[in-house]
């Protein structure tokens, strides 16, 4: 199907990037549980592997289920193109690598998944890169953190978990001036809720793990490409805009123009990375997309039904949450996010981290988990989990204090979950 950009988000979420197999006529985008591609002939392969001309040739690079899900993302982000990866942190790493040299930094937020904190404090260091993070509240930090050496600015758009929404526009003019791209992971908020292309991001990143194939069935990452930016204006980014010794010297930047970076991606990044998302994750996170616009409805519906009924009991000291009107985010959630703040929130419980261990123990409905966007709500105590790792300073900056509990609101009757977070908030104190 041919898709100019004016057909709405509820058709593009089914039919981008799919045709019908032109072989059999299969209506469903087929499952290529495919390694290899046979070539025409030699000069093919040739200009195949030259890039001269695009094809499959082998699945770590390209395979065209995989394909299929580039294309649909792609073009629900307002993208030119995607990169799939096996997670969302390989998503992340992928993201970078093009970017960065020994030696250079990123700017990145304090209240990012706390996957992405460690990923970022730790890991990446192994690279020679390094990651400063700041408060994005406190836009004269984030201006005086970007050094000479720095390569890009990262966030999230709906973040997770701390009920915090950024105001992108703001962090892409600070992007722009100093002469960077910014990279948003827009993974809580999903393409429906926010495009942050449209509100100035270049790179945006996702773990298609959660909302995107949204049953919690498997493992997936995308890097999606505004092709907006000129990597060539400053010598800032070399793998992109000076000759790739592996490609008989070839210049991405120069021969592809605004497709260098999803290319490069392909050709160099999947290639030596080799993080390549499988053929089956590619068809099941396709199958989740088709129904992405009614489950974020439903799941932001619930989620601010059981937001507004958690702040007014008496059990619970406050709820973070942008979609509340008591959030002091609640006007730039309104201004950037108007469909909804997501459906992901935490809340503090008067008595303190045994008391939230017993709430998360008494749920029923509610699975503890360490997931998030699925169809089933979930709910973790990120204190003694997924930020489990971090100092008491990171776990406060991320909205991950000892009294906090996260909740992911899923798709089942607000009623049904309202009376599980009652009977478990009952038990819970009861005991204290
Ligand atoms: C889960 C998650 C990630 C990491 O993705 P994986 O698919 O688990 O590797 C990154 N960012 C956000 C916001 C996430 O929720």
């Amino acid at each position: 199907m041919d898709l100019t950009a004016t057909y709405g988000f509820d058709t593009l979420q089914v039919h981008a990037g799919a045709q019908p197999d032109p072989t059999t006529g299969a209506r469903q985008t087929p499952v290529f549980q495919n390694t290899a591609y046979v070539f025409k002939d030699a000069d093919h392969a040739a200009a195949l592997f030259n890039l001269q001309e695009v094809g499959y040739i082998y699945s770590r690079l390209t395979n065209p289920t995989v394909a299929v899900l580039q294309e649909r993302v792609s073009t629900l982000e307002a993208g030119i193109g995607g990169i799939a990866c096996s997670s969302g942190h390989a998503a992340q790493i992928m993201a970078l690598f093009p970017l960065m040299s020994p030696g250079d930094d990123i700017v990145v937020s304090t209240r990012l998944y706390g996957g992405t904190v460690t990923q970022f404090s730790n890991t990446i260091r192994r690279f020679g890169w390094r990651a400063t993070f700041v408060d994005f509240e406190d836009l004269a930090s984030v201006r005086n953190a970007v050094g000479d050496r720095t390569k890009a600015i990262f966030t999230e758009s709906v973040c997770n978990p701390g009920g915090y929404v950024t105001d992108i526009p703001v962090i892409s003019e600070i992007a722009d001036s100093a002469g960077i791209p910014l990279i948003v992971d827009n993974t809580s908020a999903t393409p429906y809720l926010c495009r942050p292309i449209e509100q100035g991001a270049t790179l945006i990143v996702h773990s298609t793990t959660k909302y995107l194939s949204g049953n919690g069935t498997c493992m997936g990452g995308l890097i999606v490409d505004s092709g907006r930016f000129d990597w060539s204006a400053s010598d800032k980014f070399p793998s992109l805009s000076q000759p790739e010794p592996a490609y008989h010297g070839l210049k991405f930047h120069e021969t592809f123009g605004e497709l260098a970076y999803v290319l490069h991606g392909h050709a160099v990044g999947l290639r030596d990375l080799g993080a390549c998302q499988a053929p089956m994750n590619a068809f099941i996170t396709l199958l989740g997309i088709e129904t992405l616009s009614l489950r974020m409805q439903k799941h932001v519906a619930n989620a601010v039904t059981i937001a507004e009924w958690l702040e007014k009991d008496p059990r619970i000291e406050a709820v973070t949450y942008a979609g509340l009107a008591s959030s002091p985010y609640a006007e730039r959630a309104r201004r950037l996010y108007p469909k909804g703040a997501g459906a992901l929130f935490t809340f503090a419980v008067k008595g303190g981290y045994d008391t939230c261990i017993r709430l998360v123990d008494s749920l029923r409905i509610f699975s503890h988990v360490a997931n998030l966007g699925d169809t089933r709500s979930l709910v973790i105590h990120s204190a003694s989990t997924t930020h489990r790792q971090l100092t008491p300073e990171q776990q406060e900056a991320a909205g991950a204090a000892p009294n906090v509990v996260r909740l992911s609101i899923g798709i089942e009757d607000a009623d049904d979950l309202i009376a599980d977070l009652d009977q478990a908030l009952t038990r819970a104190v009861a005991k204290t």
